[in-house]
Order: C-alpha cells, then sequence, then structure tokens
C-alpha cells in the first residue's frame, strides 16, 4: 500500500502521503464531463478534484486526531480517493489493553471521520444554501464540476455513506470487527470481518456491471484493501506466535577467530549461509558475512577473521518471539542473531532464513485453516 504513494506534506506532525489512484481521478471527472457535454474545465475539473481530497482530509485527521487522543501514535496517512489509511507507529504500541476499552476505542476512532463529513455536508448545505442563491442542492448529478457548492456537499455525504458501508477496512466494516473482537480473538474477528467485506464487494462490483461504473471501481478498492489487511493479520499472527525455536536453523557452519579469511571464504563456498557465527571453544564471540570476508580479501589481502569479524550482536533465546527476533534484526541492521542457550550456541536466525520461514509458515497456516473451514 505505502509502495504505492508518493508523499505530499506533513501535517500535525504526521506525514501525509497520495495514493497514486488520486491520479486518476481529475482523469476520471475530465472524461466523464467530456462524455456528457462534450465541454470539459480544466480548472473546474481540478477543483472538484481538490474538494473530493479535502474531504478525504478532513476524514482522516478526525481519524488521527481522536486516535491520538486513545494513545496510538500515527506516523503516516495515505489518501484514497474513497477514504484512507492511517499507518501507526508499531515500535511504539501500546501493550494489549482490556477487552472492552480497545473495541469501544476502535468505534470511537471508526465513527469519527463518517461523522466529520456528516457535520462539515450539513454546514455547508446551510451557509450555502443561504448564500448561493442558485446551487440547487438536491438536483442530479450532485457531484458535477459547474456546480462545485453543490459538490462540497455531496462530496462529504457520499464519503460518509460510503465509509459506513460494513465492509472492512472501510469504517462501517472496523466498527463491526470490534463488535466481532468483543468475543473472538481479534485475528479471526478480522477474517469474519473480511470476509463479509468481500461479499458486499462483490454485489457492488456485479451491481456496477448494470448500472454505474464507479460501484463496480468502488468494489474493486474494497476487495483488493480488504486482502491487503488479512495479509497482514496473518503475517502479524506468525510474528507473534511463533517461537524462534520452530524455524531457527539449527544445521550451520560456523567459523573460529583463528580462521585466516581464505579459510573462511573456501568454508562459505561449501555453504549456503551468508552469515556465520564465530565460535571459540563455545563461546559466541562474533558474527561475520560472506560479503566482509570477501571485501577483506579484497582490501586488505588475507588475515585472520578475529580481525574483521563483528563483536558487536545481540542474541536471542529459543522461547523468544518472531516478532522481536525481526525488530532486532530490522532495528539494528544485523543480518544474523545466535540463539543461545545456557551461553551456548544452539541456532541461528538470518534474514534471509526469516523470510523464507515466515512466508511458508503463513502459506501453512492458511491451509490449516482452510482445512478447518471445510
Ligand atoms: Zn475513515
Amino acid at each position: 500500500m505505502r509502495s504505492f504513494s508518493i508523499h505530499v506534506g506533513r501535517l500535525f506532525g504526521v506525514e501525509v502521503r497520495l495514493h497514486l489512484t488520486f491520479l486518476i481521478l481529475p482523469l476520471f471527472v475530465f472524461w466523464t464531463e467530456y462524455n456528457a457535454n462534450h465541454i470539459a474545465s480544466g480548472p473546474r475539473d481540478l477543483a472538484l478534484v481538490g474538494i473530493v481530497l479535502a474531504c478525504v482530509g478532513a476524514h482522516e485527521v478526525a481519524h488521527m486526531l481522536v486516535a491520538r487522543r486513545a494513545g496510538l501514535i500515527p506516523k503516516a496517512v495515505i489518501l484514497l480517493p474513497l477514504s484512507g489509511v492511517t499507518v501507526f507507529d508499531e515500535s511504539h504500541v501500546q501493550p494489549p489493553q482490556s477487552g472492552a476499552a480497545v473495541w469501544q476505542r476502535d468505534v470511537r476512532i471508526a465513527l469519527t471521520g463518517p461523522l466529520v463529513n456528516l457535520v462539515f455536508a450539513l454546514l455547508a448545505a446551510g451557509v450555502i444554501s443561504l448564500t448561493v442563491p442558485g446551487a440547487k442542492l438536491w438536483e442530479w448529478p450532485f457531484l458535477q464540476p459547474s456546480n462545485l457548492p453543490r459538490s462540497l456537499v455531496w462530496a462529504n455525504l457520499y464519503l460518509a455513506g460510503v465509509n459506513l458501508l460494513p465492509a472492512y477496512p472501510l469504517d462501517g466494516g472496523r466498527v463491526l470487527r470490534a463488535y466481532f473482537a468483543r468475543s473472538i480473538d481479534p485475528a479471526a474477528a478480522t477474517r469474519r470481518a473480511v470476509s463479509i467485506s468481500h461479499a458486499i464487494a462483490m454485489i457492488l462490483m456485479v451491481a456496477g456491471l448494470f448500472s454505474n461504473a464507479w460501484l463496480t471501481m468502488v468494489g474493486v478498492i474494497i476487495f483488493s484493501a480488504a486482502q491487503l489487511e488479512e495479509r497482514a493479520v496473518i503475517f502479524q499472527s506468525v510474528l507473534d506466535n511463533v517461537r524462534l525455536e520452530e524455524v531457527m536453523l539449527t544445521d550451520f557452519a560456523t567459523l573460529s577467530p583463528a580462521d585466516t579469511l581464505e579459510d573462511a571464504l573456501e568454508k562459505a563456498v561449501h555453504s549456503l549461509q551468508d552469515d556465520f557465527p564465530v565460535v571459540r571453544g563455545s563461546d559466541m564471540v562474533g558474527v561475520i558475512s560472506r560479503q566482509r570476508i570477501l571485501e577483506a580479501l579484497r582490501m586488505e589481502g588475507n588475515g585472520y577473521v578475529q580481525a574483521v569479524m563483528n563483536k558487536i550482536f545481540e542474541v536471542s533465546v529459543r522461547q523468544e518471539s518472531l516478532a522481536t527476533a525481526f525488530r532486532k534484526l530490522t532495528s539494528r541492521n544485523l543480518s544474523i542473531i545466535p540463539v543461545v542457550e545456557d551461553q551456548r550456541l544452539v541456532g541461528i536466525i538470518t534474514l534471509q532464513n526469516l523470510m523464507h520461514s515466515m512466508a511458508l509458515l503463513a502459506e501453512s497456516r492458511k491451509l490449516r485453516r482452510d482445512e478447518s473451514n471445510s
């Protein structure tokens, strides 16, 4: 989701990104306008896109401010034509609170967005009907570049309406998920909300074929957004529930600090490992990568592993979760974590092996779930 968006600025200290689908919106408006009237006004079309953007922005800022008051730290917000996605800073996520507090908080955060759009629509309608006599607020089409005041009112109403659909990850779906999460665990609650969301998306897509192309588009967006969320949930549950002993490599090569770099390279050639623990007797004394061995040989010629190995490293124990290991690897830019027990090296975790095993575990969990569902 993040990779398809561009940075546009900061608001209240939070990074604001624009999803690339937003760039299609001006073209779509221009095209529909031209098809309907055979004329199109660039500036007015852009103004309409600007109005939609402002309404989505207000909606997301509302979510963000309530989330922040509840103690969550928003890192970035990605604006889509339909709604937005707030990315929270995961390194600061608080320990899970009691169930009741969490679902009430989620409902409050979710409902604030549509509520703000409703309030804006009412305010705008009030002001416009007093000041713009020819606005004709109830005339079709509601969103039209030639009538921007009316579009302002209806953009807000549409946003509130669409986001209240019980289609996760839209706000209505988030409320539904929070409701499920009262009685079942969060991952299962997400899955249930996602299946309902998929059904709604299907109905919209099919309905759109017989009426308005916009419905199909909304359906497609909901479908893919729901799928993304589900994947993130599976990934997170693997991270939280799998212990290092389940995925660590137990069959691995080690080096000795007294090995020469040429010996080390010779060993590296016969191993699939990119990173090696350096062990003296039974003590872990350092780590070294294949890359580092090559560099040292190229720059300084042959020498000892002792001199070029990395003496600063993190160790983990068997029972730690994948999430902890993953954080250690990424936050310190490490590529290997030795797993020790009573000071003895019992396994290694490398970024490479973690990626492989996580994909495998996610897949096997999905298979097991499909089996239990059928
Ligand atoms: Zn929302």
